[in-house]
């Protein structure tokens, strides 16, 4: 059953303008006991919460918030199984193994955005399974593109990535801007928001709790496991999962992975629908290889483009004047086009630029740190972390093995994020 419910007043998204179904959750209440609670609303913990269901445990997804008010309302919808170490580079320096496993979860996490859609009837998710465009903006990114589809294909057997030449490139964007491109035919794109709302929508109806207004501010443990305090009641669990990713720092009870996490702004803008355009006309998802990335995709008649936002707390309208001029300077036709949706949000960034799956401790399981890339991993990852609750050692290469390393002198992180992009904007400026 759904409700109509005023969008987010903090986000101005097309997303929200576009959403259209909003069900609705109570704040919890009183006192209340669960095999297992999860913090956060977002694709992992609704995941989560499916997969534990299948295994009979019972669950409370507690949002302190809105469902899909985090990043899984407000990103970029590109389905994508990549991370942000090529897996060449993950086989160079963890072995072949490491980097099949990441691979192949990178392709199942993809297939399984397909099967939540067609499980819980999210047509209005609008998931194209369209594949993505890496665009290279001069010679040596294309040479590293040429390398990586000769290295997919002769060492992981993966034949679906093709170099197309500028010609072509042309042709699927309307820009003469690259030298040419890797098409990979895996991935998509999707409407983010309307796909975590259908995700809750489809839990709630099997039944399965779930609490926006939430916010859980304190945990603790007892004799028989964890209770955690919310703004509203109590929760007793015998197993609790963090999975708060970019936003963990909203209340201290998620401290212990805080400083874990280098939250990075990522912003959008959207332009007005565009008539007879033919930019982007295999409405594919579409990057830059410049380090300080910048991508865009269609999204229905509009064009979304995207980039760095604004360092510090808050969006500054300087960000976003440089992403339209940016845009502007890629697509002139542009030019005289209104921009009319502008937002951001925060992407976890991990020391080793991999997500991780872990425990804290006995009673304590985490899964975050997408580092920009979690529509289809964050919400395929729920199957492992309920099979970490329930003891099991899930294999997911680096994601597993690999600790959580907390990031060094954590209280002077934004300062070196601005230190860190702005050397990469010097790079991508120099063509290096
Ligand atoms: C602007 C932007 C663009 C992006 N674009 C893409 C893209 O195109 N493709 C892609 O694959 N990935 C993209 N990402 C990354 C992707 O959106 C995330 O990796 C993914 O949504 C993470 O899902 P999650 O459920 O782990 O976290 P979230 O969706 O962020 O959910 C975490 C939730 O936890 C809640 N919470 C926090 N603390 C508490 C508490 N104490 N109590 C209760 N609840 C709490 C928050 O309110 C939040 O809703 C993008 C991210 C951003 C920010």
């Amino acid at each position: 059953m759904t409700t109509p419910r005023p969008p987010f007043p903090d986000i101005q998204s097309l997303w929200q303008e576009t959403a259209s179904h909003r069900p609705a959750f109570d704040r919890l209440s009183g006192g209340h006991r669960f095999d297992v609670a999860i913090i956060g609303g977002g694709y992992t913990g609704l995941s989560t919460a499916r997969y534990l269901a299948r295994r009979g445990l019972s669950a409370v997804v507690l949002e302190a918030s809105q469902i899909g008010w985090g990043a899984s309302g407000r990103n970029g919808g590109v389905v994508s199984g990549k991370f942000r170490l090529a897996f060449s580079d993950i086989a160079s320096r963890y072995g072949l193994e490491t980097a099949r496993r990441m691979h192949d979860l990178g392709i199942e996490a993809i297939d399984h955005v397909g099967e939540l859609v067609s499980d819980y009837g999210i047509a209005d998710a609008d998931y194209r399974p369209t594949g993505s465009l890496r665009c290279a903006h001069n010679e040596i990114s294309l040479d590293g593109l040429k390398k990586e589809v000769e290295w997919l294909r002769g060492s992981l057997g993966d034949h679906a990535c093709t170099i197309l030449s500028p010609e072509e490139m042309e042709a699927e964007t309307g820009s003469r801007d690259f030298v040419g491109g890797m098409l990979n035919t895996h991935g998509g794109i999707i409407h983010p928001l309307n796909f975590v709302l259908g995700l809750a929508a489809g839990l709630k109806a099997e039944g399965i709790a779930i609490h926006e207004k939430s916010a859980v501010t304190g945990m603790r443990r007892d004799r028989d496991g964890v209770v955690l305090e919310t703004t509203g009641g109590t929760v007793s669990a015998r197993q609790v999962v963090i999975a708060t990713n970019s936003y963990s720092d909203l209340t201290p009870a998620t401290s212990a992975v805080r400083k874990s996490l280098i939250p990075f702004r990522s912003a959008m803008i959207a332009t007005e629908p565009l008539t007879g355009s033919f930019l982007l006309s295999q409405g594919r998802s579409y990057t830059e290889t410049r380090r300080m990335m910048r991508w865009f995709r269609r999204a229905g008649d509009r064009l979304m483009y995207g980039g760095r936002g604004a360092f510090g707390t808050a969006d500054s309208e300087s960000a976003f004047a440089a992403l339209e001029k940016a845009m502007v300077r890629q697509f002139p036709e542009l030019g005289s086009v209104s921009v009319t949706h502008r937002w951001s949000g925060l992407v976890a960034m991990t020391m080793d630029s991999i997500p991780h799956l872990g425990r804290l401790d006995d009673r304590v399981v985490y899964a975050l740190g997408y580092n920009g890339t979690g529509v289809a991993l964050a919400s395929n990852m729920g199957r492992y972390v309920a099979a970490m609750v329930a003891g099991e050692a899930p294999d997911l290469g680096l994601l597993t093995s690999e600790p959580l390393k907390p990031v060094p002198l954590y209280p002077i992180r934004k300062p070196a994020v601005r230190l860190v992009a702005g050397w990469y904007q010097f790079l991508d400026a120099i063509g290096r």
